[in-house]
């Protein structure tokens, strides 16, 4: 570092005395990989800068949402025109209307769709209405999973499948995660069990398909094809938790993924988030008509929000998924990440550095191991300090990758050849100096 002040390590400790852990997000504060978090100080393209001036190529685009790079020009310009006719109104809007069109054109496994303002809004209505359309309480749900930070779901395994789970927050009631059983990601035999022993009480399973929350971790064909089975044999729903998915891993989502592999497939309900927000806060739930007409003013099912449908927000969304509809653009940003992933792999085996990842779309994932984990306990078997060596490595060379070991990372549009090339030069360099496993 070329200056004597660290200016992100002044807004850091003014951030603590103000904001908890200083920080709005908990992952944000580098608690898992140590040191001080960058401070952001304005984002473009493939890039933002540091409180230091520093620049970074950017491998979490907000956690996802910026699938078209940061001030992307068509998407900036739809928000400073819809800036200028106003914030919000609490009243609904054509653009809302159009917002929703576009994501049932993009997503036929819905009819109605309900915009909210963040995905665990979405997630949390979602289950809500699982429960009141079916009239039943039990949710099942997968360990390494998140949907958001409701208190139902915030929830690890019980000691046994007729036990339900316990409460992974402090402020969370155990009898608010009475109704929630948590089963192991890609576990047949356990969903089956599962099913058997539940079968006419569940509601709802609740899956994120591509598992971006365990860092990268993807549904099998034949458990997707279980899930899929059971619900429907049980009458239970089927919700794809589609946020971090949604748009980014295809123009089809992870639902056109399984879909590819199991003729008619589809979920019964869909959340999504990030990527249709653009960048904005806006997220949101849908599924069959006859689903989607439980939810208040309609519905017994109550539901509301004062920023819901924001016409700032669904301008953003709109001019994004008018942008992700071009042709070649997923094959584009698939072949990016593709690059990424197949660069960093062949880096850390010239270093003899156990290595493995995975991608789809503009998604992607990798993990110091030598084979794909398929669930949350084999994502856990991973180092923390060599990967928080290979975090600070590429960070002292101007790659930001996510700054915990269980998360994904995403490539957006504006990530070009050299940006990759770039990033994998930087690893092999870290790769060279990672401590032996
Ligand atoms: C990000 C995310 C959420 C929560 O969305 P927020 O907008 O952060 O509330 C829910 N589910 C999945 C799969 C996510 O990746």
């Amino acid at each position: 570092m070329t200056q004597d002040i660290d200016l992100n390590q002044q807004l850091f400790a003014r951030a603590q005395k103000v904001i908890p852990g200083g920080v709005n997000s908990p992952v944000r504060a580098f608690k898992a990989v140590g040191g001080t978090p960058r401070f952001v100080s304005k984002a473009q393209g493939a890039y933002f800068w540091d409180a230091n001036g520093r620049r970074y190529t950017d491998y979490i685009g907000s956690w996802g949402p910026m699938i078209l790079g940061h001030g992307h020009p068509a998407v900036v310009e739809a928000v400073q025109r819809a800036v200028l006719e106003g914030f919000s109104y609490g009243a609904p809007t054509e653009r809302e209307v159009e917002l929703a069109e576009e994501i049932l054109k993009l997503v036929p496994s819905m009819d109605m769709v309900r915009l909210v303002s963040s995905g665990t809004e979405a997630g949390m209505s979602a289950i809500r209405l699982a429960r009141g359309a079916t009239g039943r309480k039990t949710l099942i749900k997968f360990e390494g999973c998140y949907h958001g930070h409701a208190d139902a779901l915030l929830v690890k395994a019980g000691s046994g499948l007729a036990t339900f789970g316990n409460p992974t927050s402090a402020g969370v009631p155990p009898e608010v995660v009475q109704h929630t059983l948590v089963l192991e990601y890609n576990n047949v035999a356990q969903l089956e069990e599962a099913f058997s022993l539940h079968g006419p009480d569940v509601a709802c399973l609740i899956i994120e398909p591509i598992a971006g929350n365990m860092n990268f971790v993807r549904a099998s064909v034949p458990f997707m094809q279980r899930c899929r089975e059971l619900c429907s044999q049980h009458g239970a729903l089927l919700v794809f938790d589609e946020v971090m998915t949604g748009f980014r891993v295809g123009l089809q989502s992870a639902q056109g993924v399984y879909a590819e592999s199991i003729p008619g497939f589809k979920p019964d309900m869909t959340v999504l988030g990030k990527v249709i927000g653009g960048g904005m806060p806006l997220a949101a739930f849908g599924g069959s008509r006859a689903v989607m007409e439980q939810l208040a003013p309609l519905g017994p099912v109550y539901q509301a929000g004062t920023l819901s449908g924001n016409p700032v927000a669904t301008a953003c969304g709109l001019a994004t998924l008018r942008e992700v509809q071009k042709p070649g653009f997923y094959e584009d940003l698939s072949r990016t990440t593709r690059l990424l992933v197949n660069g960093l792999t062949q880096a850390a085996l010239g270093a003899e550095v156990p290595f493995c990842g995975d991608s789809e779309g503009g998604m992607f994932g990798f993990f110091l191991l030598d084979a794909l984990p398929a669930n949350y306990g084999q994502v856990m078997k991973t180092s923390n300090p060599r990967f928080n060596h290979l975090f600070h490595g590429l960070l002292d060379r101007g790659v930001y990758i996510a700054p915990a070991l269980y998360e994904a990372g995403f490539v957006s549009a504006a990530h070009t050849e050299a940006d990759i090339a770039a990033t994998v030069a930087a690893a092999r360099e870290v790769f060279e100096t990672l401590p032996k496993a």
